[in-house]
């Protein structure tokens, strides 16, 4: 099986029965995003810890696969992680997305979220794969430490 057949297996099968779907009425935040050209809608709902961490993370809505599968991947990321890690996580992913060169370096820390490297041949679909990573940096900077 090659890189991209594996690929496009990951993103339908988190499309197909995406992880962390559903609502959260405990949770810090709820940040809603949409992308016209596509008509993903996503609502990304956030439960921050004590410890600058993010304790949970759910998301609902509808879209495409690329949109529903990186909301997917996304949210099993953050899940129990610090925020500034999922910070950073964001910064890496969209480097990655948004790199014009053809990298074949791997970057291991992205695991799963490398199946979605594919739609940076294709600008509107780089939007669907960064709706929830957009809703996410939206709900860190709303509740960062000052
Ligand atoms: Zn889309």
């Amino acid at each position: 099986m090659d890189f991209e057949e594996l690929y496009r297996e990951v993103i339908l099968e988190h499309a197909r029965r995406p992880r962390n779907f559903g609502d959260m009425p405990e949770a810090t935040c709820h940040i809603h995003g949409d992308n016209p050209t596509c008509g993903d809608e996503v609502t990304l709902h956030v439960k921050f810890g004590d410890h600058n961490d993010i304790e949970d993370a759910k998301f609902t809505g509808s879209g495409c696969s690329i949109c529903m599968a990186s909301a997917s991947l996304m949210t099993q990321k953050i899940k129990k992680k610090p925020k500034a890690e999922a910070a950073d996580l964001w910064k890496r992913f969209y480097a990655l997305l948004t790199s014009d060169q053809e990298t074949t370096e791997l970057d291991d820390t992205l695991g799963d979220l490398q199946a979605l490297q594919g739609v940076r041949k294709f600008p509107m679909r780089v939007k669907c794969a960064t709706l929830p990573w957009h809703a996410l940096e939206q709900a860190l900077r709303e509740n960062s430490a000052v």
